[in-house]
């Protein structure tokens, strides 16, 4: 295992990392901008380095200045977490270069997976179902487009090759829109990310979001640790996310998951992972792959028992998998809501100064949050705080427990989205479960 690693990132998955490090013996440095000072992990970790300003480009994002922090303080490898640089493959290889050890994936698998396009083609070769349609690059050749669209059917969407975020893509209903849309969507996405590659495929009307963790060793060894859904998003945002997915079978569940280890195992993937889907009438349809530890991962924590941070730490160390396919079981429910300082009508972000916090408690309530009593959010970055998981026998119980505990909860000073998780906790179809993408914003009149 590593003497000392960089926390390459802030907030609650900075300090999520750092437990993880003392648990197991490992040093911490904390990288932080000058706005992130008084940060609970920077406090916490055993050393702290300022790598620049506020604004992330030249800090979080700043990838000479991260280097730098651990040649200083003689670290040996660096975790990205979550966004920032963590799934940057000219970051990741950097990193390589400059002698440490990158916690994650290989360069070129964060660059395959970085393009829509060839994330496609090899998920295809390894036989993981994808949304139909081809994947190519569309070209110039208006007859050539139509002639796919109309293969494909109505409704399709253009999605950009290096879009992220919920950006860069564009639904088309009529053959009359296409050659338009494939154009727009073309300009649109060379000047958002330097890339105007676009492919069609099927647009999916009444999907749900659900996604599969896996876990892959330097020794060849890969595992899955069963899914998530996360069908619960605004603007393509996940807002609640949830262990395992209502309605899912235990075959199913197995055969899916199998699928994804073994891609993992044919790729070469190194780390944590989580493949995608659009989940439609029984189906399962590949959207993309996540190189990196995911917000929700503690849902899959909590219903199996097992550590995905220290595993992810211990496989960038080269140690072997430390349990197998048949150790992995599932217990009971897990329910994560994601706390933002925001406001729960207009979503406004609501930075500032945090007067009070009650932190909830009782049987399997879990709460990851770097905020405390006169925390100041920054207006700077993302306006996630924290997340709240509840744990229960049955996801009933988990839903129940998360009531209580959203209850108890105070974040007095600062505008929060409390109010819209209660209301998504109340809500009836919500309680039956298996909602489909758009459902949130239908609830909320948001179209
Ligand atoms: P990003 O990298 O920007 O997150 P994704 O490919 O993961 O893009 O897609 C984000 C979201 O866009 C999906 O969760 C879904 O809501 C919607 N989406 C993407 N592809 C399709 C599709 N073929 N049909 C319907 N919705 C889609």
């Amino acid at each position: 295992m590593f003497d000392k690693i960089v926390i390459a990132n802030r907030g609650e998955i900075a300090l999520r990392i750092l437990r993880a490090c003392r648990e197991l013996g490992v040093k911490t440095v904390a990288v932080y901008s000058e706005a992130d000072r008084d940060l609970k992990h920077v406090r916490l970790a055993d050393e702290a380095v300022c790598i620049g300003p506020a604004a992330s480009t030249h800090s979080y994002l700043n990838i000479p200045a991260i280097i730098s922090a651990a040649e200083v303080t003689d670290a040996q490898a660096i975790h990205p977490g979550y966004g920032f640089l963590s799934e940057n493959a000219d970051f990741s290889e950097k990193v390589s270069q400059s002698g440490f050890v990158f916690i994650g994936p290989r360069p070129e698998t964060i660059r395959m997976m970085g393009d829509k396009i060839s994330a496609k083609k090899a998920m295809h070769a390894a036989g993981i179902p994808c949304v139909p349609g081809n994947g190519d690059p569309l070209g110039d050749d208006e007859e050539t487009n139509l002639k796919m669209a109309a293969e494909i059917g109505y409704p399709v969407i253009i999605k950009a090759a290096g879009g992220g975020g919920g950006r860069g893509m564009r639904t088309v209903h009529t053959e009359a829109a296409l050659i338009a849309a494939i154009s727009l969507t073309k300009a649109e996405a060379g000047a958002a990310f330097g890339n105007s590659t676009v492919y069609m495929e099927k647009f999916l009307e009444d999907p749900r979001h659900i996604e599969f963790q896996v876990l892959a060793d330097s020794h060849g060894n890969a595992i899955h640790l069963g899914e998530r859904d996360c069908s619960m998003q605004r603007r393509h945002q996940k807002v609640v996310e949830e262990a395992p997915a209502p309605g899912i079978s235990t075959e199913l569940r197995n055969a899916m998951g199998e699928r994804c280890a073994l891609a993992c195992r044919e790729i070469g993937y190194l780390g944590a992972g989580t493949f995608e889907f659009l989940y439609e009438k029984g189906q399962f349809f590949f959207i993309e792959m996540n190189t990196r530890v995911q917000v929700e991962h503690p849902v899959t924590e909590m219903i199996t028992g097992f550590d995905i941070v220290k595993e992810q730490l211990r496989i960038a160390a080269g140690e072997p998998l430390s349990i197998t396919q048949e150790q992995v079981t599932f217990t009971g429910h897990a329910i994560e809501c994601r706390l933002n300082a925001e406001d729960p009508v207009t979503f406004m972000p609501s930075p500032g100064l945090i007067e009070q916090f009650h932190m909830p408690g009782g049987p399997g309530i879990r709460c990851e949050t770097h905020i405390y009593n006169g925390y100041k959010v920054p207006p700077y970055y993302d306006s996630m705080i924290g997340k709240l998981i509840a744990h229960g026998e049955t996801r009933a119980s988990a839903i129940a427990r998360m009531k209580t505990a959203l209850s108890e909860m105070v974040i007095d000073g600062i505008k929060t989205n409390i109010p819209l998780q209660q209301n998504i906790m109340a809500d009836a179809a919500f309680a039956e479960g298996g909602q489909n993408i758009h459902y949130l914003e239908k609830k909320l009149g948001i179209h």
